[in-house]
């Protein structure tokens, strides 16, 4: 259960948004949804793109996490109202170890394998993911996992 996953993500990062001062938002229309995925693997993906979200955004800021079906896939989306991604490090932000601006990112500590993880992780899931950013505007992550429809 994917809406499950997701609270269960919530609850553990709660702290450490709250440190900052930023509100972790999941709202889902749907009660449960039902996929065929390893549920730890999936949760070390969401993880690092909500902690992510939470590292590259000031203090006060909004974290929102979304989930909706489109055809036969989930499509999770977490945004927030960051610090944002330049044009030409989209491109290389999935590399191994590859991290935005050197200084400011050894300051906040991390290793740069978060993003390459997590995309080798949804790929083994016949998924995608994907990263729209603007910088001082904030980063939106899409992933989509394939869904079984069930018929309980
Ligand atoms: P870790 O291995 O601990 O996850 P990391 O967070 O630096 O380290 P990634 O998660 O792979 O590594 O992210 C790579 C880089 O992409 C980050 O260093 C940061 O510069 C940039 N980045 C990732 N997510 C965001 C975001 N939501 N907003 C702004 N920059 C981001
Ligand atoms: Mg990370």
């Amino acid at each position: 259960d994917l809406v499950k996953l997701i609270k269960q993500t919530v609850m553990k990062l709660d702290i450490t948004a709250n440190n900052k001062k930023q509100r972790l938002k999941f709202s889902p229309n749907c009660e449960e949804l039902f996929a065929y995925f390893d549920f730890d693997r999936i949760e070390q993906v969401l993880l690092n793109i909500v902690t992510n979200a939470i590292k590259y955004t000031e203090d006060s800021g909004e974290i929102s996490i979304d989930i909706q079906t489109q055809e036969n896939e989930a499509l999770i989306t977490v945004k927030d109202t960051g610090m944002g991604i330049p044009e030409e490090d989209l491109l290389r932000i999935f590399e191994r170890f590859y991290r935005v601006d050197k200084a400011r990112s050894r300051e906040l500590g991390g290793t740069g394998l978060g993003l390459s993880i997590a995309k080798e992780i949804i790929d083994a899931h016949n998924g995608s993911i994907e990263i729209f950013s603007k910088v001082n505007e904030g980063t939106e992550v899409k992933i989509r996992i394939p869904i079984e429809e069930r018929t309980v």
